[in-house]
Formats: structure tokens, C-alpha cells, sequence
């Protein structure tokens, strides 16, 4: 089973990909993951990309769609994984589209996780909070979380219309605990 989580930054895409993981085995690819450890790794390609993470910018979409689409195919996505922070453009979303079904790979649900974006700033300040010191991310302070919600607003959101059209979007109320929207996920799946 593949898996697709979208919803602004903060709305708790990776808590629930997350539960996915523990419940349903299935691999968590969060891209934003990926670019920290690129970052912290110190490689060329998080040279390429720390400033631009760092603003709360999006990272081009070849990088993120050669980063991705390369990932998707290793053995331990065999048996089904969640796609956390990706795509977060309508041509990443297209370019995925193609990639999988060329590689006759299947995205079973798309699932949007529906918050209201002005309690976005909240949630991510006690994420900010409760996070250890060194765990602490860059992007996580205030003038950039306001920047991260403008980019999601322009760039991101538009890629949920896209899915719509294609008839697999499943949109939850994302307001709700991390429990209840855990199990709002549970039953989508056993449609
Ligand atoms: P996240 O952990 O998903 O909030 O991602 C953190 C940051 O990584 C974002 O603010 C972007 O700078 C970058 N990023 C993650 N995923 C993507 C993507 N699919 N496209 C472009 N940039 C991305």
C-alpha cells in the first residue's frame, strides 16, 4: 500500500506517517527528512540546499523529483510507503504521476490533512518548544514559519485540486487529536 500525505506544515503529516509506519509497516520517505540529513551530512547536495531550506523556500523540482522518484524504488519501499512533504508542487505531482506508472507503481490513497492555517503558527511554536535544543529545526521560528505558510498557500495547495480531479483526494479534519485523526486514516484505508 502507497501512500500519499498532504497538508501544510504543522498540520501533522509526519505524526501520522508515523503511525502508519508502526501500524502498517509501510516506509515513511519524508523529503524534508532527507534534505536535513543531506544538510547535516554536509554532501554537495546539502551545500546546494541549505539556504534554501533555511528560508523556508522550495527546493527545485528536479532535485526533489530526482531525490524521490530514485528512493521510491529501493527494497525497503517494496512493501508499501508514505510520501511525507512530497510532492509540494503541481509538477512534482505530475512528474510523479508518471515516474510511478511507468515503474507500474500504484498510489493507493491521497490523503489531505485539513487544517485551519492561522492555528498553524501555534502548533509549530510548541513543536519548536518541546523539540531538544539540538533537535531544534532552523525553519521552525517565526518570520520563516510565516514564509513556509505563504509558499504551502501559493505552491503547495494547488496540488490538491490536481488529485481531486484525479478522484483519489481524501480530505480529514486535521484539527481533531492525533488519535482520532489516526483513526480517521484507519478507516479510509479500509474502504
Ligand atoms: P518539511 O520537513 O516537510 O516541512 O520540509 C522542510 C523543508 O524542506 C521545506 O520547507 C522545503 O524547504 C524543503 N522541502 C521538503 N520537501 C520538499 C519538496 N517536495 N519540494 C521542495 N522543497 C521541499
Amino acid at each position: 500500500m502507497n501512500i500519499i500525505l498532504l497538508g501544510p506544515p504543522g498540520a501533522g503529516k509526519g505524526t501520522q506517517a508515523k503511525h502508519l509506519t508502526n501500524t502498517f509497516g509501510l516506509k515513511q520517505l519524508s523529503t524534508g527528512d532527507m534534505l536535513r540529513a543531506a544538510i547535516e551530512g554536509g554532501s554537495n547536495l546539502g551545500k546546494q540546499v541549505q539556504l534554501i531550506v533555511d528560508a523556508g523556500d522550495l527546493v527545485p523540482d528536479n532535485i526533489m523529483i530526482e531525490m524521490i522518484t530514485t528512493r521510491i524504488t529501493r527494497a525497503d519501499c517494496a512493501g508499501g510507503f508514505i510520501l511525507d512533504g512530497f510532492p509540494r508542487t503541481v509538477l512534482q505531482a505530475e512528474t510523479l504521476h508518471e515516474v510511478l506508472s511507468l515503474k507500474k507503481i500504484k498510489i493507493d490513497h491521497v490523503i489531505a490533512l485539513d487544517v485551519k492555517l492561522d492555528s498553524l503558527l501555534g502548533r509549530i511554536r510548541n513543536r519548536a518548544l518541546e523539540a531538544p535544543e539540538d533537535q531544534r529545526r532552523q525553519d521552525d521560528d517565526e518570520k520563516t514559519l510565516k514564509h513556509r505558510l505563504s509558499v504551502y498557500k501559493e505552491q503547495t495547495a494547488p496540488v490538491l485540486p490536481y488529485y481531486e480531479k484525479l478522484g483519489v483526494l481524501k480530505t480529514l479534519d486535521g484539527m481533531l487529536t492525533p488519535d482520532e485523526v489516526s483513526k480517521k486514516i484507519n478507516e479510509v484505508l479500509a474502504e
